[in-house]
């Protein structure tokens, strides 16, 4: 093959990333001909590129990042690990690593889960607990002599991965309808987005409604559902819709009182990002699945984990006696240890106290935005902050080139967002100052001024 004289440059890399590369989620003619930035490092909530420029990190690195880029004992505890192995096979051995990581999230996750099983992403973290949870009601079924269940209920816009299993689960058109043949549908329930009711019903009337509707689904498939699978309390990717408070609490009762069990993937709301360390402790749940992932390592390395109750483990240890799921790289020691230190780290610096005054900043920063004609449904909560745009003839924005202008706009700014459809958020890193969660909350107000004064949101017929 012939390879043209590199330099290592912004252009030169971005040109052989556009010969050789596929990147997820990227709209591929989009790709091809925006200017995307080539990281080189990072410190704290601040991305260098290549060039030298430095951009805040306003999405987290996608949810990930949660103390900052180059955290001092996250590295050390990297450099520690590497220097006694950094991986061995978890099938036929254990190392010290996972037991003591496993005996932490034990310790810290709602009671009641008392085992751990590792992966080394969020999708499979869901489709573990989906599999577990066939497992354990095909032995109760067995016993019970019952029909055995094989479907699952979810929410729409929800998002659970993007391995076949939890593509069943996903309610977001955009993503999952094309895979429709492959999958088993879930029985779907509307999410709760009741600040934006369809009905146009008030938020408290609109929870009820919606925890009405879920419960009498869950009555009416009582005895075809495996689980109930939600991500509790925020659904992020699927447009990071902010649940009315007290909805969790029921449809979690609504479970309990037909003997449903309850999956909660906290893949993006886990390790503080709703305010508390889980989401499901906000109204006092105790899921009988978690899945965890994403900011478990800080943000530095690919791992997952799923927690489940002892019964469960009871029940597989019974019949089918193994499970049999596994991954080459289950329970990686420097993952592992990572996990560790970002859990010290996390207690050590009392980040959590911390969320309310950062977020009440943000808001702050956008308060010129709440009668933006623009702007609708601003919202929040732990060190999330999200809006949607539309047009200011009120009709809803969807053109992926003004979105993209839009992102273009705040990185000129010194600003990496990424839009999910029309709806624009922030997810600093918990360890970010409460000036730079100002700065990326005034930079993304500023961008969008700017955008109106242009025209961006003014509808070309
Ligand atoms: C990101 C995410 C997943 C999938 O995690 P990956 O590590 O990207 O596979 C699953 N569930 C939720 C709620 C997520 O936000």
């Amino acid at each position: 093959m012939f390879l043209p004289p590199s330099d290592n440059g912004h252009e030169d890399l971005l040109r052989r990333d556009r010969r050789v590369l596929w990147h997820p989620f990227a709209n591929l003619a989009l790709w091809e001909r925006e200017d995307s930035p080539v990281i080189a490092s990072g410190e704290g909530v601040r991305l260098t590129d290549v060039d030298g420029r430095t951009y805040l990190d306003g999405t987290a690195s996608l949810w990930v990042n949660l103390l900052g880029h180059r955290h001092p004992a996250l590295d050390r505890a990297l450099l520690f690990q590497a220097g006694q192995i950094a991986h061995a096979t978890f099938l036929g051995a254990t190392h010290e690593g996972a037991i003591a990581l496993a005996e932490r999230l034990i310790d810290l996750a709602p009671a009641g889960l008392t085992r751990v099983f590792y992966s080394d992403n969020g999708s499979t973290a869901v489709e573990i607990a989906m599999k577990l949870a066939f497992l354990y009601q095909r032995h109760r079924s067995v016993r019970e002599g019952k029909k055995i269940p094989a479907t699952f209920f979810s929410l729409d816009r929800g998002y659970h991965g993007d391995t076949l299993g939890t593509v069943g689960a996903g309610g977001i058109e955009r993503f999952h309808q094309v895979f429709g043949p492959l999958v088993r549908p879930s029985v779907t329930a509307p999410a709760p987005d009741c600040a934006h009711c369809p009905a146009g019903l008030s938020r408290n009337a609109c929870r009820l409604e919606c925890a009405g509707m879920a419960e009498r689904l869950l009555e009416s498939h009582r005895e075809d559902l495996v689980a109930v699978l939600i991500e509790p309390l925020l659904q992020a990717a699927g447009g990071m819709i902010v649940w009315p408070s007290g909805y969790l609490a029921r449809l979690a009762e609504a479970c309990r009182n037909r003997d449903i069990p309850l999956i909660a993937d906290e893949v993006a709301t886990g390790f503080g990002r709703t305010g508390t360390l889980f989401a499901c402790e906000q109204e006092g749940v105790s899921p009988d699945f978690m899945a965890v992932g994403k900011a478990i390592t800080g943000g530095y390395l690919p791992l997952a984990a799923t927690l489940v109750r002892e019964s469960v483990y009871e029940a597989v240890r019974e019949d089918p006696g193994t499970f049999y799921h596994g991954h080459s790289y289950t329970a990686n020691p420097l993952a592992c240890r990572v996990a560790l230190a970002t859990l010290d780290a996390l207690e050590s610096e009392s980040l959590l106290a911390a969320i309310p005054e950062k977020r009440e900043r943000i808001l702050a920063c956008w308060r010129s935005l709440e009668e933006a004609p623009f702007v609708e449904n601003i919202r929040a909560i732990g060190l999330v902050a999200a809006l949607d745009l539309r047009h200011v003839d009120g009709s809803p924005l969807t053109d992926p080139g003004t979105l993209s202008k839009i992102r273009e706009k705040a990185r000129a700014k010194g600003l990496l967002i990424r839009p999910l459809g029309a709806t624009l958020y922030l997810i600093p890193a918990l360890s970010s100052s409460l000036e730079e969660v100002g700065l990326m909350a005034r930079i993304l107000a500023d961008t969008l001024w700017e955008s109106a004064g242009e025209g961006l949101f003014t509808r070309t017929p």
